[in-house]
């Protein structure tokens, strides 16, 4: 039924390191399962690879053993809040140079504040827009493969009606 085309996995897997680097992984410590289907599958969308953990001691377990490309940290987490799982991996030599960038509930000064002081190498106030997560995850990591899109530019839908003069 399906066309010899179809590129069996095994090839693939072979093939993909020589070929192109391998994806870049982010880290999603989230709770709420609303926010972390909405993030995985735009991060995903945009090329990254992501893994998930549901509270603090799972983030910094996670953290240690796949060592992610970049963690997007919430901070209103069970077990181990996420500034003190932040303070945790930034100690770790391990995990220590992972980019962490921390997703907060409240938009308080004293919140970006405490979050450069756990050290944090960014900071999001939610609500926060999905494709505001993707900027800054490309802020830090580029595109991946230099080829996908780019969450910083006007969606081709809207392009599209700018330069087709579109009635309004
Ligand atoms: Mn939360």
């Amino acid at each position: 039924m399906w066309p010899e085309a179809s590129c069996p996995s095994a090839t693939r897997r072979t093939l993909t390191p020589a070929v192109m680097p391998s994806p870049q992984t982010v880290l999603l410590v989230e709770d709420n399962e609303d926010n972390r289907i909405v993030y995985s599958t735009i991060l995903g969308h945009f090329g990254y690879r992501v893994m998930e953990a549901l509270n603090g001691e799972e983030g910094i377990a996670k953290a240690r053993a796949e060592k992610p490309d970049l963690i997007l940290m919430d901070i209103s987490i069970p077990i181990i809040d996420g500034w003190e799982a932040t303070q945790v991996l930034k100690h770790d030599p391990v995990t220590r140079s992972i980019p962490i960038i921390a997703l907060t509930a409240h938009a308080l000064a004293s919140d970006r504040e405490r979050a450069m002081e756990v050290g944090c190498d960014g900071y999001l106030a939610k609500p926060c827009e999905p494709r505001a997560v993707v900027a800054e995850v490309q802020r830090f990591l580029g595109r991946p493969s230099g080829t996908g899109p780019d969450a910083n530019q006007p969606a081709p839908a809207t392009t599209d009606v700018v330069a087709g003069g579109a009635t309004r």
